[in-house]
């Protein structure tokens, strides 16, 4: 068995892209490079890798792109010069305390990234709430996981992922929905193919309005017009109740709300509900049978219902179809929502977003708020929210933020509505970008530029989407002046002149972290750095003692973490209140990924043999529209929305219903061109809850592009 840690050279880890979160073997050459393997004993990928971490070394051993020392302007007309990492943090320093002291500890923001470790996560939430003194720190987290974070919080009473993946092998029925788990979080989709294949009366249902490669292993594909996921929602409910395939004992002794939730299923017909959604009643209730009839149930999910203004709303819908089964706290059920990114989870666990405190206290709790100053000796903690991903970059277009750090991430792709960011970026009167590339667009806004660490050149943990906590190796030491970015923001607050930033290490970020967990439901007391790289990962809640190897499932005792400890079962409106088409955008945008690329790309389209799958980015459009927009295959279009436009090749392909168009999420500004970046199209209206955007659904115009 390949020993945790350190061994010949050989080191374990987890890989940095998506939030199935595989165990990898990371081995260092004698060269200097290193080369990747899957970790055959890591219980989440048993040594699979999929084509983006079979090729993760690539973006570590390529450092021609790397930022290399700290950089730093005095005037946005000046070009930027190198200096020392004294000079631009005690630079930084100083501009953020005349903000502060000028406009308030509002005036300034942090956004980070759910690729951000956990101990990143920590010291940059402790030194914006508990020191700087506001609540503007948030992630591009907000853009993927926040409709489900805020959806099991009124469920479940807590962010709290029900299941772990071992329960895969234990389910006889999956409803995928708003995912393409085939191509975005492959590993896992391997194990439930595998399942499949071994026991063929597992049935998969597959919600997408696209026919994409998981709907490939399917029983039954609804596919869905856009954003009609409630609605589908409560039509099979409302089968379940009718077909008596609901869970009577466990919605009288351990839910709440059933009887609201009933009479409003109710109030639409089965058949208006298949004319809503566009697809047959005989499918919808093939679906409430499937899942009627299953022993084991796992609905599972991501951005297609999570990036959405009513995402909470389509969450919740779901999370009622496994409360009013009783398929939630029992092994082969539960809800299952997929993380995009590797760390989103640890994340919110140190409370790094706007509306958080640590081990997912609520910023509101004036209790939870004193807890917390008093652990960290700091200042009060504000009670406002912050600032969200999107708000943040809105105050600095209207003036109200004057400074922001942007650290690991490439919001000039991500964001929605991209050119309002960009705006935003060129008004704001400070930028300080700290990455590891020199290629994403922010740098050009930026005052300071930090090169920070990549994956393999720090240590740190990250969890999972199943609350698995994981311990990455160091292995090779970061490039030129690179610093881990723990190091960056300790430093940083050091020169702010704030105490309570002198760790040694970031063990004992960790430690300190895990100490604030004690007595919260996500219980990490207990785990160290020395018993993850004994044990290689555990998972939350942890209790030593009673269970070595952390909590696999919650909810086996059907005590739920709300007030009452029974689930609530919300009767929410299926209405949705996206752009709309019209006469002039008269098709709906949707966005998505593709099989060999992550999110902007800076490390994936490093990698030539991932560049191989997909080249450049494309629109796909339905053969009908193709014909009566007189298009052939690889005609350029122009895309139109409210908001900006792109310039692509066509796909013409009946994977996409008529009336839709898809274009992947993947690519910014190319040389200086961004006519393919689709976030110049998408809308930036906001789930009101979960601060979410809209990123599935906008209305667009589609034109054959004839050269000037
Ligand atoms: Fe990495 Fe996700 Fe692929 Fe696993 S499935 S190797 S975590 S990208």
């Amino acid at each position: 068995m390949q020993s945790p840690g350190k061994h010949n050279e050989s080191y374990t880890s987890t890989c940095c892209y998506c939030g199935v979160g595989c165990g990898v073997i990371v081995k260092k050459e004698k060269n200097g490079t290193i080369s990747v393997a899957g970790n055959k004993d890591y219980p989440v990928n048993k040594g699979m890798l999929c084509s983006k971490g079979l090729n993760l070394h690539y973006t570590v051993n390529d450092k021609s792109d790397r930022l290399l020392y700290p950089q730093m302007r005095y005037n946005k007309n000046m070009p930027m010069k190198r200096v020392n990492w004294d000079e631009a943090l005690e630079r930084t320093a100083a501009v953020f305390k005349t903000f502060i002291e000028k406009y308030g500890p509002d005036s300034v923001a942090f956004y980070a990234s759910g690729q951000c470790l956990t101990e990143e996560y920590y010291v940059v939430n402790k030194l914006m709430k508990g020191f700087i003194g506001s609540n503007n720190i948030d992630t591009n987290s907000r853009l993927c996981m926040s409709s489900a974070v805020a959806a099991y919080k009124m469920s479940l009473g807590e962010d709290s992922v029900p299941v772990c993946y071992d329960d895969i092998e234990l389910a006889d029925c999956f409803y995928v929905t708003g995912a393409n788990p085939a191509w975005c979080h492959p590993i896992l989709w391997r194990r439930v193919e595998a399942h499949k294949a071994a026991n063929p009366n597992v049935k998969i249902i597959v919600v997408d309005p696209r026919a994409t490669d998981t709907c490939s292993v399917a029983d039954l594909h609804l596919r869905v017009n856009p954003g009609t996921d409630i609605t589908l929602n409560h039509a099979i409910g409302r089968l379940l109740i009718e077909n008596g395939d609901i869970d009577i004992d466990f919605i009288r002794n351990h839910a709440e709300g059933f009887a609201q939730y009933s009479e409003l299923v109710f109030k639409r017909t089965l058949t208006e509900a298949a004319l809503i959604c566009g697809v047959s009643e005989h499918d919808i209730r093939l679906a409430a049978k499937y899942i009627g009839e299953a022993k084991g149930f796992i609905s599972m999910w991501t951005m297609g219902l999570n990036q959405s203004s009513v995402g909470v709303n389509k969450n919740l819908s779901l999370i009622n179809l496994n409360l009013i089964t009783g398929h939630i706290g029992k092994p082969g059920s539960g809800p299952l929502s997929l993380t995009g990114q590797p760390n989103a989870m640890g994340g919110r666990e140190v409370g790094g977003l706007a509306n958080l405190l640590p081990a997912h206290r609520d910023l509101k709790n004036s209790l939870h708020r004193e807890e917390v100053q008093k652990f960290w000796n700091s200042k009060p903690i504000n009670p406002q929210p912050g600032l969200t991903a999107t708000e943040m970059f809105e105050a600095l277009e209207g003036g109200r933020l004057k400074a922001i750090w942007i650290m690991c991430t490439n919001p000039l792709t991500s964001l929605p509505n991209v050119r309002l960011a960009e705006q935003a970026l060129k008004k704001a009167k400070f930028v300080v970008v700290q990455e590891i590339s020199s290629k994403p667009e922010t740098l050009a806004y930026a005052d300071v530029i930090l090169p920070a660490a990549a994956w393999a050149e720090k240590e740190g943990t990250m969890t999972n989407s199943e609350r698995r906590i994981s311990y990455l190796n160091k292995v090779i030491d970061p490039p030129g002046e690179a610093l881990p970015d723990a190091e960056i923001i300790c430093r940083f607050a050091q020169k702010m002149g704030y105490r309570g930033f002198d760790y040694k290490n970031a063990a004992e970020i960790y430690a300190e972290h895990v100490k604030l967990t004690a007595k919260t439901n996500i219980d990490a007391t207990g785990v160290s750095y020395e018993l993850l790289k004994e044990q290689q990962s555990v998972q939350w809640p942890f209790k030593k003692r009673l269970r070595p190897a952390g909590t696999p499932r919650l909810f086996a005792d059907k005590q739920f973490y709300t007030p009452h400890g029974k689930a609530i079962i919300h009767a929410v409106p299926d209405a949705l209140n996206s752009e709309q088409p019209d006469d002039n955008y008269p098709f709906i945008l949707t966005t998505g990924r593709v099989r060999d690329q992550w999110h902007t790309m800076s490390k994936t389209g490093k990698v030539s043999k991932l560049n191989q799958h997909t080249k450049q980015s494309f629109i796909e459009i339905n053969p009908h529209d193709a014909i009566l927009l007189q298009l052939n295959e690889g005609d350029v279009v122009v895309v139109k929305s409210r908001r900006g436009e792109v310039r692509l090749k066509t796909n013409i392909t009946s994977s996409v219903k008529q009336g839709v168009v898809f274009i992947p999420m993947h690519w910014g500004k190319i040389l200086g061109n961004d006519l393919h970046r689709v976030n110049n199209l998408t809308n930036d209206a906001l789930d009101p809850i979960s601060k979410e955007p809209d990123f599935k659904y906008c209305a667009v115009s589609v034109q054959k592009y004839e050269k000037p």
